[in-house]
């Protein structure tokens, strides 16, 4: 029995990593976390029995005690809550589908008890890459890819060094806006950025596929995961969605990882590595997909893509304040408080307001992003 803990789990990811526990008797759930949705963590621990579950609010927590009262589970709250959970006793994997940079504490902490970390929170990676790698390494946990792509790249890899690598061809389908000219995004509303063409999606990330910055968060997630440099990521529009990622290694072959676009094949991989499990499910018919294709990214429409580069390449605290400005700035949009094209204009901004700190710590880097939110929110209150 494998025993597991979700840090996200009434969300896009957290749900369909219970689904693969579902399909699955031998993966037991025994500690969730989620932020406030108190009715749907009640369903769950009905069904999956956890030992803790833990609420974002004391009040949502204080809520789903009375309305658990009947079984036997301690309920936690708050960063406490987070990092109780993060570090369970009996849980060999944390999978960390939280949204944003609250999933670093809780995944050093799960570390530091020595839980294998099926990791889906990007953001974790790209602020604080540089000093999770390491700490994997030197507490011998396995970080293991949930991200399609970093699956993808994770699978065509198979234990492959790092210096077999000549190129990592990580693939994006493009988004709902994909041919458009920078003109043409003036005045994309909210429901126009949120129809992923291929992806069903928490909403934060769907707007990011949309700007492409999503996929400016993956070649920095990337570039962590698998320790090559910036120059050798190479981003490609592929609007089929059907070809995950790919290695090229240094003698040309290229390996890479196809299938029908569905989450639960790379949470389970994760969950189940170096073991492949049997899966039910849609197949591709290559006769009925005809053709797959492939573009160069537009950088000068998608604006968050080429501000990403830049973001890696000064490093430092900067991909923080990239990362954090970006969240906001989405926020922001999905309240209709910003146009869209403001997203990477906010990002611009931040990024050139900041004073990059190498060798940043986990204080640093908290800094960083509280510094970036005060910033947005001057620059709106300005307006
Ligand atoms: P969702 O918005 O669907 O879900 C986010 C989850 O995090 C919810 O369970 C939410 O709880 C919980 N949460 C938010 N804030 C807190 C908090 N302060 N404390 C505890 N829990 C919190 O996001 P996704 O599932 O789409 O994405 C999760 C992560 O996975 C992101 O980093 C994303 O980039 C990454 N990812 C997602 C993919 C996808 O297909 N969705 C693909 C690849 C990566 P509640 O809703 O109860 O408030």
């Amino acid at each position: 029995m494998k025993k597991i803990a979700i840090l996200g789990s009434t969300g896009s990811i957290g749900t369909q990593t219970l689904e693969v526990v579902q399909s699955n008797p031998d993966l037991q759930v025994i500690a969730l976390a989620a932020g406030n949705r108190v009715e749907k963590m009640e369903a769950q621990i009905r069904e999956f029995h956890p030992e803790v579950a833990g609420m974002w609010r004391e009040e949502a927590a204080r809520d789903l005690r009375e309305r658990v009262a009947d079984l036997d589970v301690k309920i936690v709250s708050g960063m406490e809550g987070l990092l109780e959970i993060a570090t369970w006793p009996g849980s060999q994997v944390l999978v960390t589908a939280i949204v944003g940079m609250i999933g670093i504490r809780p995944t050093i902490a799960a570390i530091q008890a020595g839980k294998d970390i099926a990791l889906a929170n990007k953001e974790t990676l790209v602020t604080a890459g540089h000093i999770i790698m390491p700490l994997a390494r030197e507490y011998r946990v396995s970080i293991l890819p949930v991200d399609s792509e970093h699956s993808a790249i994770f699978q065509s890899l198979n234990g492959e060094p790092a210096d077999k690598i000549e190129k990592i061809l990580l693939t994006a389908s493009g988004g709902p806006f994909r041919g458009r000219t920078r003109g043409d995004l003036e005045h994309v509303q909210v429901e126009d950025a949120l129809r992923h063409p291929n992806w069903a999606m928490g909403r934060k990330i769907t707007i990011d596929s949309s700007t492409l910055v999503n996929k400016g968060l993956e070649v920095m997630e990337a570039r962590w995961l698998f320790g090559v440099g910036l120059d050798r990521i190479q981003v490609l529009v592929h609007p089929q969605s059907i070809l995950h990622s790919a290695v090229q290694f240094v003698d040309g072959a290229i390996m890479a990882q196809m299938g029908v676009p569905d989450m639960k094949l790379p949470i389970q991989y994760a969950l189940f590595y170096p073991d492949r499990r049997p899966m039910t499910g849609e197949r591709v018919d290559f006769f009925a997909l005809g053709q797959m294709t492939f573009e160069q990214p537009d950088l000068e429409t998608f604006q968050g893509l080429r501000l990403a580069y830049e973001a890696a390449s000064l490093g430092g605290t900067m991909p923080t304040v990239y990362n954090a400005a970006n969240e906001r700035a989405v926020a922001l949009f999905l309240d209709r408080e910003i146009s869209y094209l403001q997203i990477p204009e906010l990002i611009a901004e931040a990024m050139a307001h900041h004073q990059v700190l190498q060798e940043a710590g986990v204080e640093d880097i908290l800094a960083a992003e509280q510094e970036t939110y005060e910033y947005i929110a001057g620059r709106i209150s300005r307006k």
